[in-house]
């Protein structure tokens, strides 16, 4: 972090700024120029409060050379994350197929909808209890009952599940849940965050429907300075001016996030399509781009599914997109300079 002081800055106020930055143990250097002097600030400023010191009156700008998430960085985390569930790997190499339907709807559904997807090749079976649905009076899950029906799934079929929680108070029931998903409306519920990383079960967190890459790893860090270091990383879409599509998969996510962070990334085309059709191809196009996994919405009966049918597939096509996914997996990772 590099701090300009303004020319007639007062010499006693400086020292002040030198004092409280060094109280914090951080390493400073000192430049004084002809018109202006900076303070190079060395080490982790990520404790540092960047508006604190624009604010001060000696201080003419502050600029940022270490992005401030520290837990997240791959700058000090060098290795992937590698996260286990179960017989699941999520991470270092692997393409790790989630799919369920959006949400959990009655026993029959969850149970063949998670042996189909087994057979396909999902490791992981997902299912909504709790949905975050735009209008109040669309279906809002089975609540306790929809995870009970998950557990069950996950006892015929031994899937490892994955779930939304929507609300700290909701954590009890999420217990023997293998994976606690964020969804992209509490992407920033700090909350929520805090508490979740303060356990040791792994966070599936997604992207916010406008966050930028340094908010949505700000929001990982949440969880990872409370101990948690179990968070996947879900690029589901982001919202922009095009009205064709329910949101815009940014594959751009993949190779950025690969440089700044060490987390697994897993796309979701379901929620960046909301076209069940687009659901293919968008899957080849995280899986080509290096994406560590693809979470993908499947329904028995779309037609009648209480949530997102028109994006889920149904179990024959996922046969077809788990098998082409995994085949170009294996290209790339055989063929290609990945
Ligand atoms: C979901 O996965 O069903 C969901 C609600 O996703 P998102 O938070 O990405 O909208
Ligand atoms: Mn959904």
């Amino acid at each position: 972090m590099i701090i300009k002081l303004r020319s007639n800055a007062e010499q006693a106020q400086v020292e002040q700024l030198i004092n409280w930055l060094e109280g914090q143990g951080i390493q400073l250097y000192f430049s004084e120029g002809d018109t202006y002097s900076i303070i190079g600030l060395v080490g982790d400023t990520s404790r540092v409060d960047i508006e604190l010191i624009e604010a001060l009156e000696i201080v003419e700008s502050v600029t940022r050379i270490q992005e401030p998430f520290k837990n997240a960085n791959r700058k000090f985390h060098p290795d992937d994350t590698v996260i286990h569930v179960g017989d699941a790997t999520i991470g270092g190499g692997t393409l790790t197929l989630i799919a369920g339907p959006c949400s959990v709807e009655n026993e029959a559904q969850i149970t063949e909808v998670a042996q189909r997807v087994k057979a396909a090749g999902a490791t992981i079976l997902r299912g909504g209890a709790f949905k975050p649905r735009t209008s109040p009076y669309s279906f809002q899950g089975m609540g306790a009952e929809g995870i009970d029906l998950l557990l069950k799934a996950k006892a015929a079929t031994g899937l490892p599940i994955i779930s939304e929680v929507m609300d700290i108070s909701q954590l009890p029931l999420f217990a023997d849940v293998d994976i606690l998903q964020i969804g992209a409306r509490n992407m920033q519920n700090f909350n929520l965050l805090k508490e979740v990383g303060k356990m040791d079960k792994p966070v599936l967190l997604k992207r916010g429907l406008c966050a930028t890459y340094e908010e949505w790893l700000m929001s990982a860090e949440y969880i990872m300075a409370g101990g948690n270091k179990n968070v996947i990383l879900c690029e589901r879409g982001i919202r922009t001016f095009e009205t064709k599509t329910r949101n815009t998969l940014d594959i751009s996510a993949v190779p950025m996030l690969r440089e700044l962070t060490h987390l697994p990334i897993v796309i979701d085309p379901s929620h960046a399509a909301g076209i069940r059709r687009m659901v293919r191809p968008l899957s080849m196009a995280a899986v080509a781009a290096g994406a560590d996994g693809l979470m993908i919405e499947v329904h028995n009966d779309p037609e009648r599914a209480k949530c997102d049918g028109p994006q889920c597939l149904r179990p024959d096509t996922f046969d077809e997109v788990a098998a082409d996914a995994l085949k170009l997996h294996d290209f790339c990772k055989k063929e290609l300079h990945q």
